[in-house]
């Protein structure tokens, strides 16, 4: 196996969804690992770290939401893009709470689903700046790492949330709307809605504010978006 590939782990119970999405990612150039349960990808992903995970919500037995939430519990951070037959904004959302990074709604076409998988490959790429540190309150971030302390303790942030914060942080005390942050962060191929950009700015208070519902450092700046502040 070459060590430069990326490794796709694809997990799908419809055999001929899977072998179509392995086919289209080999010629891509990934490595390709399949499995058909949520039990199985768990374990695939703790013991192999793939680089991404494209994860269908409709699994048997275990549904895709709850691997990618065990997942996050179990401190994986690898990209998750979510694959569901249904494109109901209630879905998109539930994917977003329980940490994935995009989605895609069946049927998709393989040119976008590999755009999107450029895509949250890319953002992790891009903030490996060396020797950088971002500190407030009891917060400090690690760039190289990629990791994050609150007073001193480590806490998992998906790799999507870890970028949206250093984003923030990088454009303290700018209101910015949430065209401009989703564009910035996500690029522009994300086709993802506003309520989808709030639902990370919940999760990431959560993670680094006192009191998550009355944020000091993610402010809501009405009619517009956000604003960082390091206070
Ligand atoms: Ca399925």
């Amino acid at each position: 196996m070459d060590d430069d590939l990326l490794t796709v782990l694809v997990v799908e119970d419809e055999e001929s969804i899977l072998l179509a999405l392995e086919e289209c990612l080999l010629q891509a150039g990934y490595h390709v690992e399949t499995r058909k349960t949520g039990r199985d990808a768990l374990e695939v992903a703790q013991q192999h770290r793939p680089d991404a995970v494209l994860l269908d919500v409709m699994l048997p037995g275990m549904s895709g939401f709850e691997v990618c939430r065990q997942m996050r519990a179990k401190g994986l951070t690898m990209p998750v893009i979510m694959l569901t037959a249904r494109s109901e904004e209630f879905d998109k959302l539930q994917g977003f709470e329980v940490g994935a990074d995009d989605y895609v709604t069946k049927p998709f076409s393989m040119d976008e689903l590999l755009a999107r998988l450029k895509a949250v490959l890319r953002r992790g790429r891009l903030q490996q700046k060396a020797g950088r540190k971002y500190q407030f309150a009891d917060v400090e971030i690690d760039l190289d790492s990629r990791a994050m302390t609150r007073a001193g303790a480590f806490v998992e942030l998906t790799r999507t949330e870890f970028d949206l914060l250093v984003y923030f942080i990088e454009n303290e005390g700018k209101a910015l709307s949430r065209d401009l942050v989703m564009n910035d962060v996500w690029g522009m191929e994300y086709l993802g809605t506003q309520r989808s950009l709030d639902s990370f700015v919940a999760n990431l208070r959560k993670k680094i504010e006192v009191d998550p519902h009355r944020p000091v450092h993610i402010q809501t700046v009405h009619g517009v978006g956000y604003k960082f502040s390091l206070r």
